[in-house]
């Protein structure tokens, strides 16, 4: 018996999985994807002082309330001339315009009297700097913008367009082809024949997949049989990096999808951990090409997931698992035999957890409720009510 621990199994599959290559896209399909290199700022932003007011630029020291300033000039937005005024003047400026050399402040328009092209101010001389944003107050050129691995949302995309860049490398997601396989299955929408089941892991993993960042799925249904198996994972590796497959994982007559991937070329890393559900998982590698073969029960399959392949994928997108782990007090007792670790489907409430009923592993009711999972370490014989045990919670 070669089972490994569930430590052991998640050590060898991170332990294979490199950080993606960094690509260069476009700013406008660059959302939700993963920075793969630190961006320093081209340039100080603002670039020149900014006025953050519609009203007058002038120079605080030098207003006289008797004489008021002489309005030289209006300064719309964007109005490129380099402009300088003197102790006495004003310009008539509006918001995000440059505040002219000579001027360090800026009054808003509603504070202000214009007599005879003179400007005098309602109330006293506001502090030197009012109004301005000063050049590169928002960030200064060589400052970093954003570090490797920042998730690019919505402001981290305008703020590389506002310091005028406009491609950034992040780390490509990668391709993944599920691979269902089993005689019995049926594709929901069709009859279903007596004696058939209809597929839902290709549903389940594609759902979660997706949820995990994941865009690129290719999906095929493939029969117990060895050579059209090969024919389908032969094709899979060479063009997906991660194939998954479902079903055939054990120890059955018409279980051959390790054996047929390991005709196809991939490496065994591992064959069947010492866990419930799921024990007879298998992970290996061609190149840099990773294959799951995850067993048919559906619950099975999608604990396998939270539990091996979401890491995986999240360090193939830079990023690290979005499963949470903590520790808290279970609800009832749950008695096991020593030798495997559980995973239990649960509802953790933010402070308790309470494992749920129909932990079958055929079953998906439980699981479509679930919000966790309670891992019960394979020394274990059990847990007594009120105990703390180890709570993944389900990303969602
Ligand atoms: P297997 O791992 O091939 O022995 O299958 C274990 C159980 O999971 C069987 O009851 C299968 O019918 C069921 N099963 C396998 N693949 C799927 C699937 N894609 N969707 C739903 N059930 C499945
Ligand atoms: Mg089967």
């Amino acid at each position: 018996m070669n089972f490994i621990s569930v430590q052991e199994a998640k050590f060898l599959i991170l332990n294979q999985v490199d950080h993606p290559k960094p690509v260069a896209v476009h700013l406008d399909q660059a959302t939700g994807k993963i920075l793969a290199e630190d961006i320093l700022s081209p340039l100080d932003l603002p670039p020149f002082p900014q006025s953050s007011m519609d009203g007058y630029a002038f120079r605080a020291d030098s207003y006289d309330p008797g004489k008021g300033l002489l309005i030289t000039e209006v300064i719309p937005a964007g109005q490129g001339r380099e402009i300088l005024i003197g102790k006495g003047e004003a310009v008539r400026i509006f918001t995000g315009a440059a505040v002219p050399q000579g001027a360090d402040t800026v009054i808003m328009q509603e504070k202000t009297e214009v007599r005879d092209g003179r400007l005098y101010l309602k109330e006293e001389v506001p502090p030197p700097g009012t109004h301005v944003r000063p050049a590169g107050s928002e960030i200064r050129k060589g400052e970093q913008a954003l570090p490797t691995g920042h998730l690019l949302n919505p402001a981290s995309i305008g703020l590389l367009a506002s310091m005028g860049l406009t491609s950034v490398a992040v780390h490509t997601p990668p391709s993944v082809h599920i691979l269902v396989t089993g005689d019995e299955l049926t594709s929901p929408g069709e009859p279903l024949p007596y004696g058939r089941v209809f597929d839902s892991n290709s549903f389940t993993l594609r759902a979660a997949f997706q949820l995990a960042g994941i865009e690129d799925i290719r999906i095929s249904q493939v029969p117990d049989r060895e050579d059209l198996l090969s024919e389908a994972i032969s094709s899979a590796l060479e063009k997906q990096d991660l194939v998954v497959l479902t079903g055939g994982v054990s120890v059955g007559d018409f279980d051959f999808v390790a054996a047929t991937a390991m005709r196809c070329g991939v490496e065994k890393v591992f064959h069947k951990i010492k866990q419930k559900p799921g024990k007879p998982i298998f992970f290996g590698i061609k190149g840099n090409k990773l294959v799951f073969g995850l067993p048919g029960n559906p619950a099975s399959a999608l604990t396998c997931f939270y539990e091996y392949l979401e890491p995986a994928v999240q360090k193939l997108l830079g990023k690290s698992s979005a499963v949470r782990k903590v520790n808290a007090p279970i609800q009832s007792s749950y008695k096991k035999a020593p030798g495997l670790t559980h995973f239990l489907k649960a509802w953790y409430d933010g402070s308790r957890v309470f494992p749920l009923d129909a932990q079958e592993s055929f079953r998906l009711r439980s699981f479509a409720r679930a919000n966790a999972l309670i891992v019960i370490d394979e020394k274990d014989d059990g847990v007594q009510a009120g105990e703390q045990v180890e709570v993944h919670i389900l990303p969602v």
